[in-house]
């Protein structure tokens, strides 16, 4: 990096500690570096110094009661970082991990991926330290209420458009939704993933599981090869994971992993989806509950391990860094020669260049799991139309979409000299739209 390396020493200077933001931005800066020496228009309009710092930032207090009667304080965020080309738009993020660098990290990510959908929706995310794990659905409820009686204010149809993301399903969105109804006697689009009878999408929770395997099929494609008769893990077992296992099978792959944060199981006949859908859906159980009903399924405590189990294709949908450089080279080691990230920058650096060294058919995450933000846009869609699509509409929707986003970023990734690499590519064609309208809208 020549050009913008002052961009990023002013990253690291003004954001100390924040090393999952740092990350971030250093790889899509590097892959942008020759945008910039083409565009010193751009970087005279200081487009690079900008669109790192985001646009506002919003920490509040979240004070809720438990059904002890206790009362709890949690820090509620909401990162509005980029709106050149549509209202902020990405999900609520609850977890105790949560903090203004994940955060941060996500909502940047959000900018380039949501312009990559070719949908007219700009970058944002937030989210909770609050924990729904192990807490009643009344302590959820009075969580969510509080958290948008503050978030409220900020949001809307058409300023900033929230939505799911880890530990915000149905139900808390479901929670989120009544209460902005309540405060602000409105019923509106302002979040998205809501239920079917409420406005709701069609195929909004396949959407990221089904848009990762449309994407690597066709990432795969490219290659001479395809989804049919591979064996593949997957790592997770919420949303993402869940129907991008169900897409593999669809595609004649068979998934024969899954993990929660505390293990993977390991199943040789194939994970049988519909086990896993009852305990993590329904009755939101642990995923070592599996062996119980599949004796020939094997549990392990821990995660990393997941990636010594031989597959043809990986597709991590857990969290940010789960594969790191070891467990690249292993998953190398054993004959994997495609990975697609449904999880966000689930990749460390380091591993992402064992995969690109080592010419693996590599899907970063902001390109490949921008299928649930693809369908979140197009619930957006509908509500404005008060209208909804069936569910093959919208599947075949997401699917041309998938494609075009492949397309983009191996068009761009060939035009910036790299055919193969599609983090530039990907980095790339989302970059161009936004710095563009950045440009048109002046400083
Ligand atoms: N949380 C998802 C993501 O990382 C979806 C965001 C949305 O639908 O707005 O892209």
């Amino acid at each position: 990096m020549k050009i913008l390396a002052s961009v990023m020493e002013n990253v690291i200077k003004r954001n100390p500690n924040e090393p999952e933001f740092h990350q971030a931005v250093k790889e899509v800066l590097e892959s942008i570096e020759p945008v910039a020496e083409k565009k010193p228009e751009w970087v005279a309009a200081g487009i690079f110094d900008r669109i790192v710092e985001p646009e506002r930032q919003i920490f509040f207090r979240v004070p809720w009661v438990d059904d002890n009667g206790k009362v709890h304080v949690n820090r509620g965020f909401r990162i509005q970082f980029n709106s050149a080309i549509g209202p902020y738009k990405g999900g609520l993020r609850l977890h105790p991990s949560v903090n203004a660098s994940i955060l941060k990290f996500l909502g940047f990510e959000q900018i380039f991926k949501n312009s990559l959908t070719g949908l007219p929706i700009g970058g944002g995310k937030g989210g909770s330290d609050f924990d729904p794990k192990g807490k009643s659905d009344g302590e959820v409820m009075r969580f969510c209420q509080s958290f948008m009686t503050e978030l409220q204010r900020h949001i809307g149809e058409n300023t900033d458009v929230p939505a799911g993301d880890i530990g915000t399903g149905a139900r808390e969105i479901g929670f989120m939704y009544g209460q902005y109804k309540r405060l602000r006697n409105d019923f509106t689009g302002v979040l998205t993933g809501k239920g079917l009878t409420w406005g709701g999408s069609l195929a909004r929770t396949e959407a990221t599981g089904y848009g990762l395997c449309y994407f690597m099929d066709e990432a795969l494609k490219a290659k001479g090869k395809s989804f049919k008769g591979t064996t593949v893990v997957v790592s997770g077992s919420g949303n993402v994971a869940i129907y991008a296992t169900e897409k593999v099978h669809q595609l004649g792959g068979k998934v024969v992993a899954l993990s929660d944060s505390n293990g993977y199981i390991y199943d040789p006949d194939g994970i049988k989806l519909d086990t896993v859908k009852k305990l993590k859906e329904v009755e939101r159980k642990r995923i070592s509950e599996y062996v119980k009903f599949h004796p020939n399924a094997k549990y392990t405590e821990g995660c990393a391990g997941i990636w010594s189990i031989k597959c043809d294709i990986a597709l991590p949908s857990a969290t940010q860094n789960e594969i790191d450089e070891n467990s690249a080279k292993t998953l190398v080691a054993n004959g994997c020669y495609a990975v697609g990230e449904g999880a966000n920058m689930p990749s460390t650096p380091e591993a992402v260049d064992v995969f690109l060294k080592n010419k693996i058919i590599y899907g970063p995450a902001k390109a490949a799991n921008a299928g649930g933000v693809a369908t979140s846009a197009l619930e957006m869609c509908q509500n404005s139309m008060r209208y909804s699509w069936t569910f093959e509409e919208v599947d075949a929707k997401l699917k041309n979409i998938m494609i075009n986003i492949y397309k983009a970023a191996s068009a761009a990734a060939k035009e910036y000299g790299d055919e193969d690499n599609l983090v530039m590519g990907a980095n790339i064609a989302g970059f161009l739209k936004v710095a563009d309208a950045m440009y048109a809208h002046g400083i």
